[in-house]
């Protein structure tokens, strides 16, 4: 043990972790992050959609600070003002919604600027363990090299270790339908609309999930796929299905020709709604390791910095208070816990529908425009809802 102690220690410096370091140390407590990647926000595993303020208001009418989801212009590769869906067959249909297509990597350098500005201490290149006490708890590369919080904050995405040795319940895995499995390139060289992110509905290319083309300005473009194990009926190299998706995609290999490969990076997510308990009487998980992934879409820039910043509040409160941590949980659940919760039976009414041969090829179009909006407005980040009909 190297015998430095800190209010709070929080493992993961993505943006779950920041979000949280940023309200502690405007706070005055002291605080340490510990981030395995050398860079904040390097390498990008992310498709870097972030819908507006204006639009989460509308999501999330519950959040209290909604500041907390606001990005600095920066941090900002383009704007997009609508969604495009694309059906299996081709069919386009087209919603305004503003979203702001983020370089996460100054969005989280950003971060943790602010957070080193008030006093926080950020230790990037260390992958941490934790080593739990009755007292919190000891985080570092090895135990001898650990630092003593009295409140420990799992933020290191999923599958979160932390988590798991502060004796958080497993999250309850019915089978790989909850985890969603994601590849992405950063394409070069594109002709693609700058404003618009495009959604496909293509179960042969990512079943069980959706594909994407999101401009980041430039010519560049994220073009991912998101699949779920058990849609997946033959060719099961998840790289060669994002290369069917590039190159037979009736419309989106139309809009990726000529363009290239810059890099690639795959992750999985959770799309089975939070775990059943995220504290423990010194231990809140936040972000990926908790489960905040909107089931829907596998969004959660936004869950991870929302509960980041409730579980700081959490730690405020129980430093100033003696409040215990299962406040923290009590807020998510207030603010966006109904949500969360939409989305995650939005999903199952999907999965529910994905029979054997069931077409996948009316998208919510076809129910009209204004049902859409109460499609969206029920489950945020709905917009990729799509209904099922068998052949
Ligand atoms: C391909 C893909 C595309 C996506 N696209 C979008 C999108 O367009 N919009 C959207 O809203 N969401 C998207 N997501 C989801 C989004 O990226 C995550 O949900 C979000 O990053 C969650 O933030 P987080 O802070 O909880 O976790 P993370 O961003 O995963 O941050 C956790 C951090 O902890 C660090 N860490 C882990 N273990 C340790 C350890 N032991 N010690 C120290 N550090 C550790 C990691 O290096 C990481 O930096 C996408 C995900 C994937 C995989």
């Amino acid at each position: 043990m190297n015998g430095s102690k800190y209010d709070v220690v929080i493992v993961g410096g993505g943006p779950g972790g920041l979000s949280a370091a940023v309200h502690l140390s405007k706070k005055g407590l002291k605080v340490k992050v510990f981030e395995k990647k050398k860079i904040l926000g390097t390498p990008v595993r992310c498709g870097e959609y972030f819908p507006v303020k204006a639009e989460m208001e509308k999501l999330v009418p519950r959040v209290k600070n909604l500041d907390v989801i606001d990005a600095p212009p920066e941090s900002v590769d383009t704007t997009c003002h609508s969604i495009r869906l694309i059906s299996p067959k081709g069919h386009e249909f087209e919603f305004p919604f503003g979203a702001y297509i983020l370089d996460r990597h100054v969005f989280e350098s950003h971060l943790g600027d602010i957070a080193r500005s008030h006093g926080a201490d950020i230790d990037i290149g260390v992958q941490a363990h934790y080593f739990p006490d009755d007292q919190g708890g000891w985080v570092g590369s090895t135990r001898e090299k650990s630092v003593h919080g009295d409140v420990i904050i799992a933020a290191d995405g999923y599958p979160s270790e932390t988590a798991e040795r502060a004796g958080l319940p497993e999250r309850a895995y019915a089978g790989p339908y909850a985890v969603a499995t994601n590849i992405e390139y950063l394409m070069t060289d594109l002709n693609v609309e700058q404003d618009v992110a495009e959604m496909y509905m293509d179960p042969r290319y990512s079943p069980g999930g959706y594909g994407w083309i999101i401009p980041k300005g430039h010519g560049r473009a994220n073009v991912g796929i998101g699949i779920r194990e058990p849609y997946v009926k033959r060719d099961w190299q998840i790289r060669n299905l994002l290369t069917g998706f590039i190159e037979k995609n009736t419309v989106a290999s139309k809009r990726l020709v000529g363009g290239n490969k810059a890099s690639m990076i795959g992750d999985s997510l959770p799309v089975d709604g939070p775990l059943s308990r995220t504290y423990s009487d010194r231990v809140m998980a936040v972000g990926d390791a908790a489960g905040m992934v909107m089931p829907t879409n596998g969004s959660a820039i936004q869950t991870a910095l929302i509960t980041g910043d409730l579980a700081a509040e959490a730690a405020v409160n129980y430093f100033e208070h003696q409040t215990p941590l299962s406040s923290y949980e009590a807020s998510w659940k207030e603010q966006i816990g109904l949500e969360m919760e939409n989305s995650k039976l939005m999903s199952y009414a999907a999965d529910d529908g994905h029979e054997e041969d069931c077409r996948c090829d009316n998208v919510s179009d076809s129910r009209g425009h204004g049902n859409f909006h109460e499609t969206t407005r029920l489950a945020p980040h709905g917009y990729v809802y799509y209904h099922c009909e068998k052949e």
